[in-house]
């Protein structure tokens, strides 16, 4: 089997991690209509009410505080987000304060710790001075006004909207400073808000831009799928249906759809962008030999869940686990891990050869369907009429908005 990666680079990857992000407990005090581990879904462990082993966290930090330490560390400076994810993180704060102690007391030279969390801020209030204290990067989820929230639904069915925006502006009278750098809003699109809704509301509200994500298309149950297509919008559609939308994904800029693509585009196709100093000197052509998007394991973070499963990122099935880690052991296999993800590329090594899009993929390989047959085909392949489309339509996107140019080259960092 060819190797396009080997258990040297996933240890490379691990010694240099950028974020840990731990899944709390699978608990949630919401019960919102579409969430990823609701009723639409098949792809996720049981919910059960659980909390994540605090001795099993620990190793794990353990773990990789003896990589951090080691040769395979390539910075003295590096800063490690360490991420608290659910369901709802705040109902599992005895696991969060140790976990923060733990990490405030670490000694490692070469690594400075931010700690962040993704919250549905029911619990917000009670818990405000600890997370500003600990300076923590919050995420809050809501979908914009009463009516555009009106599936984050208490388990009763009631409506969480009032609560949450309580909770919100206690914080920002309390804390006006920390509310405006620290604390971010993450809006689900749905048949029930429109991006310009979402955009308008936080903007009146909060002066703030949301991240605003589409329902995941993944995993659905088959007598779910009429209902999961009633639900779902897409957010170019969405946002192409306001009138002053130019206006609106302007001010968006990279957490809007367009100028995600337009700075794809420009990275990979203008010739004009260079990721390192090797790259500019001895070129960056030959960089894309393995196929798909799908990060290198771990090159983006690493996520552990309440059951110990080891995964690259919590956007994909828990079924995809490369590792476990209990109280009493640590099973990261580094070479098992490069098998599986060397057999998954080789399975798609011919359709990304033949495809255009190849330059430019974000096709993570746990989002393609069937990946554990033989011949599992990506949804995302592109021909070379299908290319020539895309292309033109970023073009005339330069041509028209040519200012728009100068502004993703002098304000985008290239990961
Ligand atoms: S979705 Fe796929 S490519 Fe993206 S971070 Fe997760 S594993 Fe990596
Ligand atoms: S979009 Fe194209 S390059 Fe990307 S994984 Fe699919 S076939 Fe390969």
């Amino acid at each position: 089997m060819k190797e396009y990666i080997s258990a040297k680079d996933i240890r490379y990857q691990l010694a240099n991690l950028k974020q840990l992000t731990f899944e709390v407990t699978d608990a949630c005090n919401l019960s919102c209509k579409y969430c990823a581990y609701g009723e639409f879904y098949n792809d996720y462990d049981l919910r059960e009410n659980k909390n994540i082993s605090l001795p099993a966290a620990i190793k794990m930090i353990n773990y990789l505080v003896e990589l951090w330490n080691s040769e395979y560390n390539m910075s003295a400076t590096r800063t490690v987000f360490i991420s608290f994810y659910g369901g709802e993180p705040l109902l599992n704060m005895p696991f969060i304060k140790s976990i923060v102690q733990y990490v405030e007391n670490i000694e490692v030279k070469s690594r400075n710790f931010v700690f962040s969390m993704t919250t549905n801020a029911i619990l917000l209030q009670k818990n405000i001075d600890y997370l500003v204290k600990h300076n923590f990067n919050l995420l809050i989820s809501l979908d914009g006004n009463e009516l555009n929230n009106s599936y984050r639904v208490y388990k009763t069915g009631k409506p969480a909207y009032t609560d949450i925006k309580n909770n919100i502006d206690t914080l920002l009278q309390k804390y006006p400073e920390y509310f405006k750098t620290k604390v971010n809003f993450n809006s689900v699109l749905h048949n029930r808000n429109s991006v310009e809704q979402i955009y308008k509301y936080f903007k009146a509200d909060y002066n703030k831009i949301p991240s605003i994500g589409e329902l995941n298309n993944m995993g659905i149950r088959e007598n779910k799928i009429e209902l999961f297509r009633q639900t779902y919008r897409n957010t170019y559609q969405s946002l192409y249906q306001a009138e002053n939308y130019e206006v609106i994904e302007r001010d968006m800029f990279l957490k809007s759809a367009t100028y995600q693509s337009i700075t794809a585009f420009i990275h990979q196709y203008s010739g004009f962008v260079y990721r390192n100093y090797t790259d500019l000197i001895f070129g960056n052509d030959q960089k894309k030999s393995i196929p798909t998007g799908t990060c290198v394991p771990f090159s983006r973070r690493l996520f552990m869940t309440v059951n110990g499963k080891i995964l690259p990122c919590e956007r994909i099935g828990q079924q995809f686990e490369l590792g476990m880690i209990s109280e009493s052991e640590i099973c990261i296999d580094l070479d098992a891990i490069a098998n599986k993800y060397n057999s998954y590329y080789a399975k798609f090594d011919q359709q990304c050869h033949k495809c255009y899009k190849t330059k430019a993929c974000i096709q993570c390989i746990f989002n393609i369907p069937k990946l554990e047959e033989d011949h599992p085909i990506c949804p995302g392949f592109v021909n070379e009429t299908e290319f020539l489309v895309y292309k033109s339509k970023q073009m005339n996107f330069l041509r028209n908005h040519p200012e728009e140019y100068y502004r993703i080259m002098e304000n985008v960092i290239v990961e």
